[in-house]
């Protein structure tokens, strides 16, 4: 079994503790790996290192051009790294190889774009209303960013704050999930041979309270990034907000997706799934509850259950496979017990709804992919997060009813609408208290693109040109360069 020390100011680095916890492999049942198990004292010397580095080091030296190039190179190496960090998260989490391997072959292109940028952060000359006044602006990094990540994707997720993070001149402590946190330290050493000085990026492992708390506490920690559960942000947010420091969190959802009458049906019902099945539903963005227009409800229920007769659960390495165990063991015992709760509130279902007995299917933590019907939209197997295969159908008369269902749920995440209609394609959108809709789409995400929630889904945005001003902090400097004050008791 291969065994992981955190990474801390350049180098590999043992926990003071000397405690060591497993990583299960979800589809072989088996632990594959131990992590160390960090706590106070790592976060200090993780926080202390990337405060070092950020006033003294090679990181703040360095032009913003010199520490573009670095991302460059640093893009190029995760490239050719790819194959190698998607087994890895693989065995962590056990989803689907060909995912993680599309997000690893995506990842480079954060590090393209941000460090594109490092460079062309300006800041600016206000015509300032003030005679013989030079006014200017400038952006300047925080210092030493936390970044705190989940299982589900736990190294695109990192990317998504580190990336932004860095380019800005920050240095940064990342957290990984304790479910996953292999591809997260190899991408440390990767970002060390790259030529990121020691300190720049420290990863930290450990449990959420024990080590992901200290490091939001540390009084050297300036800024905190955060994607998880909303219960692991409240509590990061209340401890960062406790000494007024910025927090940014992307939390969970329970995204509608919403199949008119005009919609190519047959689209529509990949975009279903797609939003629901792809990942084992274990996605923030997961569409788990169908909106049905009633006149098209039965023929649509019934071709996506033609569809999933022939998804395939299984190996996650073998391409065949369409649907991956489940992540973690209390994922997985959370899911089952969704599936009281649906019986108890009297949901019908119509497909799946137990753990999978498949063959191959023994030893891991499958559920069979669960439809839902007869949904109403107050029920809690609507309102809640499952983060599993298991979706809701709501069925709704008109446009308006559609609209209202979408947005009576406490997240705001993400949002579908299938459509052939112009107008309707132009409206929907704007109605949908979302962060983000997609129409005749789902699931597809961006570095381009602000990606981030309403409501209870979260604070702030990642990805898009904007996020980078997420880790700058705006600083106002006045110059009089002929010393006089007017009058020293009252504004000027
Ligand atoms: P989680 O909240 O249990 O853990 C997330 C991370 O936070 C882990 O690294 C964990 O160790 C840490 N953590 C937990 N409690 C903490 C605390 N008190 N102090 C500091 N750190 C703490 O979430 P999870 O189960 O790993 O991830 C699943 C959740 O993430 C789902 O709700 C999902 O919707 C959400 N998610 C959101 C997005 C998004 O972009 N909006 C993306 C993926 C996942």
């Amino acid at each position: 079994m291969q065994h992981y020390d955190m990474w801390i100011d350049g180098k590999w680095h043992a926990p003071e503790s000397k405690a060591t916890f497993p990583s299960l492999d979800p589809y072989t049942g088996k632990d594959w790996a131990t992590f160390a198990k960090g706590d106070f004292r790592d976060a200090d010397a993780a926080v202390r290192s990337a405060d070092r580095a950020f006033r003294e080091g090679d990181w703040p030296a360095m032009t913003a051009t010199q520490r573009g190039r670095v991302l460059y190179r640093l893009a190029d190496m995760l490239e050719a790294h790819a194959e190698e960090l998607a087994d890895l998260e693989v065995a962590d989490n056990g989803k689907l190889k060909a995912e993680m391997l599309v997000q690893m072959k995506y990842l480079p292109e954060w590090f393209r774009y941000y460090g594109g940028m490092c460079d062309k952060i300006e800041g600016r000359v206000t015509p300032i209303d003030k005679p013989g006044i030079f006014h200017q602006v400038v952006y300047e990094p925080y210092g030493v960013v936390v970044a705190i990540a989940p299982w589900n994707s736990p190294l695109l997720l990192a990317t998504w704050k580190v990336a932004p993070a860095l380019a800005a001149g920050n240095t940064v402590v990342v957290k990984p999930s304790e479910f996953s946190s292999a591809s997260t330290l190899r991408f440390a050493e990767i970002c060390h041979e790259a030529g990121l000085p020691p300190g720049v990026l420290n990863v930290v492992t450990g449990y959420g309270e024990e080590v992901g708390g200290a490091l939001v506490e540390h009084p050297l920690t300036s800024r905190v990034a955060f994607t998880g559960s909303d219960v692991g942000g409240r509590a990061v947010a209340l401890t960062a907000i406790k000494d007024f420091k910025p927090v940014s969190l992307e939390l969970g959802g329970k995204s509608a997706n919403i199949v008119f009458e005009d919609a190519n049906l047959d689209d529509a019902v990949k975009g279903v799934i797609s939003g629901i099945f792809a990942a084992t539903g274990q996605t923030c963005m997961a569409g788990s509850r169908l909106l049905v227009h009633d006149s098209i409800h039965d023929e649509f229920v019934e071709k996506l259950l033609v569809f999933m007769q022939d998804a395939k659960l299984g190996d996650p390495r073998n391409a065949e496979t369409n649907i991956a165990p489940v992540s973690t063991k209390p994922q997985f015992d959370k899911v089952l017990s969704f599936f009281e709760i649906a019986k108890a509130e009297g949901a019908k279902c119509v497909m799946g709804g137990t753990r999978s007995t498949r063959p191959g299917c023994e030893k891991g933590l499958f559920i069979e992919p669960t439809i839902y019907v007869g949904i109403d939209n107050r029920m809690r197997i609507a309102r809640e997060e499952v983060f599993g295969p298991v979706l809701s159908v709501i069925r709704f008369g008109n446009d308006d009813e559609a609209v209202e269902i979408a947005n009576d749920s406490p997240y705001g995440l993400a949002a579908g609408v299938w459509t052939r209609d112009l107008e309707r394609s132009i409206t929907l959108p704007r109605r949908i208290r979302a962060g983000t809709v997609w129409v005749n789409a789902y699931r597809v995400v961006s570095y381009l693109a602000p990606f981030g929630g309403f409501k209870q889904s979260g604070i702030g945005r990642e990805n898009g040109a904007a996020a980078i001003y997420e880790y700058l902090e705006e600083k106002s400097i006045f110059i009089n360069p002929k010393p006089g004050i007017a009058n020293p008791f009252v504004l000027s």
